[in-house]
């Protein structure tokens, strides 16, 4: 059995460790969860945010919240949503047993006691569970949303009553953003030692405007591809003053997140905006990395007729073999019914492509940042914009050719449907144990560079999450873990091994 460097905790195979997925559950809350009007209206409205009510325009800033403690070190859209969005979070934490096995396990030992985490990630029921987990480890957390439309309010509500320091809320401006990022790091009497990044936007911002924090900072963990770009970028340049934590490139958050968590919501995102069927609709996907790898299966298993988009030989060919044809988007852009992109890249669909598709082609982005889209086009005099539900506008040309631009060309999971917490539950498990190492390492250890969470790591996140399945793993003989050269409690591969 192996171990955590950073604390005590055993990596033990899933056999081992049956007493872990009998946390207690919660199903007597279970019901109090979605109704079914519930719901409904909320295709309407808000569909990654069960409670979100439109009528109020009052913005968060200008409102003075305290929560039932009297604290008042946070910016949420309504505290008063804060019991809904509790239960929203035990929803969550009934697919997230992994996580809060981890929880469990650790939280005597307080393997972040003293760590003061800076957090800026989608503000999610799963995230919830996330920063209640990396409380109850004993660190202290300031926390807002690394996108404007993917906060769920109430969560953010049930997160601030219980102390944390949240500003966040859904359809946040671009000023609200770097207003919000900048009150969870700049407060008097306290300085973050820790930073979770899902995208680069607060570890940019501590750059600019508090460069001082890297000094007493032990390390970055970043989620997303884009993010972990410019970590890359700024440790070739030689400017990355702490070590970081590459957490995208995980083996536990690629390959689920990216995946799995993509093939689901995709489709989630797509229906509760458009009510579209996929049946032998044409759709195109730009870039067929894990993301678009996601949306083609599932789009695919509905019928629909799946092109592929993509600039490097291995991925095309990968899609070809998969059974979609690989073309440029100028080659088919007149003829689809649905564009999609995932590739972290800018100016994928352009203006000029964006006048050739046909009239009520849906667009929309499934990567991280909104650059994929260029929307800033669409914001011309003779183009109109009518909004026709919550994150859908039609954009309509003067001819009457209207096309259908869902979350204004954000990513489209996270801001018009709710995404698995089971598969969260991998990313947000690789995140705690990648905050507590780099806050645990000893001096040395890590240098100011971009590293991977050790795979033994990996693997114990993995064994944790198998037990959902009751599946039964197949151990190494003496002999066998000899002749492969293993030992026989992992890890099992090598490093560069891609699965
Ligand atoms: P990836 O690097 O595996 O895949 C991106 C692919 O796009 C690559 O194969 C690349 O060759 C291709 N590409 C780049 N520029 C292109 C262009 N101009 N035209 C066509 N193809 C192009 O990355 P990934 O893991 O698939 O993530 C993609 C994006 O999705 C990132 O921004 C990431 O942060 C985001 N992401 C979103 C979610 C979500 O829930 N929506 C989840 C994980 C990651």
């Amino acid at each position: 059995m192996g171990g955590c460097s950073a604390c005590s905790i055993q990596f033990a195979k899933p056999e081992e460790k049956q007493e872990f997925s009998r946390f207690p559950t919660k199903t007597g809350r279970r019901s109090l969860s979605r109704s079914i009007s519930q719901s409904s209206t909320d295709s309407y409205s808000s569909a990654a945010s069960y409670t979100d009510s439109s009528d109020d325009e009052t913005s968060p800033r200008e409102k003075g919240q305290v929560n039932s403690k009297g604290n008042s070190d946070f910016c949420v859209k309504n505290i008063k949503q804060a019991e809904f969005g509790r239960r929203e979070i035990d929803i969550a934490e009934q697919d997230m047993s992994a996580l809060m096995s981890l929880r469990k396990r650790a939280q005597s030992e307080k393997p972040l006691a003293g760590a003061k985490v800076v957090g800026c990630t989608h503000i999610t029921a799963q995230t919830a569970v996330l920063v209640e987990t990396l409380v109850a480890l004993g660190a202290q957390c300031r926390w807002t949303a690394c996108n404007i439309y993917s906060t769920q309010n109430e969560v953010a509500a049930a997160l601030a009553e219980l102390g944390v320091a949240v500003f966040a809320w859904k359809g946040e401006s671009e000023d609200d953003f770097w207003w919000c990022i900048d009150r969870c790091v700049n407060m008097e009497g306290w300085q973050p030692n820790m930073i979770l990044d899902d995208g680069g936007d607060l570890t940019h911002w501590i750059y600019k405007k508090y460069p001082s924090v890297f000094k007493k900072a032990r390390g970055i963990v970043e989620e997303s591809v884009t993010g972990v770009h410019r970590l890359y970028q700024l440790s070739k340049a030689g400017k990355l003053c702490v070590p970081a934590m590459n957490v995208n490139d995980s083996v536990t958050k690629q390959k689920f997140d990216n995946l799995y968590c993509c093939r689901e919501s995709i489709l989630d995102g797509l229906k509760r905006t458009t009510d579209i069927m996929f049946g032998g609709k044409q759709v195109v996907v730009c870039g067929y990395g894990e993301v678009g790898k996601g949306c083609c299966t599932a789009l695919k298993a509905l019928g629909a007729v799946v092109y592929v988009t993509e600039i490097d030989p291995i991925c095309a060919l990968q899609a070809c073999m998969d059974g979609f044809r690989v073309m440029k988007l100028n080659e088919v852009i007149r003829q689809v019914d649905m564009v999609i992109t995932c590739t972290g890249n800018k100016n994928v669909v352009t203006r000029e492509q964006l006048d050739n598709m046909k009239n009520g082609c849906i667009v929309c982005n499934m990567g991280h940042s909104n650059t994929e889209i260029d929307v800033a086009s669409l914001r011309t005099p003779e183009l109109t914009w009518e909004r026709v539900r919550s994150q859908v506008d039609h954009i309509i040309w003067p001819d009457g050719k209207r096309i259908v631009l869902l979350a204004e060309g954000r990513l489209l999971n996270l801001s018009c449907s709710t995404v698995p917490s089971f598969v969260l539950s991998i990313t947000a498990t690789t995140q705690a144990l990648a905050l507590i190492e780099l806050y645990n390492a000893p001096e040395g250890r890590y240098k100011q560079d971009v590293y991977l969470l050790p795979k033994k790591m990996d693997e114990y996140v993995a064994s944790l999450h198998l037990l959902n399945f009751d599946a039964h793993l197949t151990e190494l003989t003496d002999e066998q873990a000899k002749y492969m050269g293993l030992n026989k409690n992992g890890p099992f591969k090598p490093n560069y091994y891609r699965y």
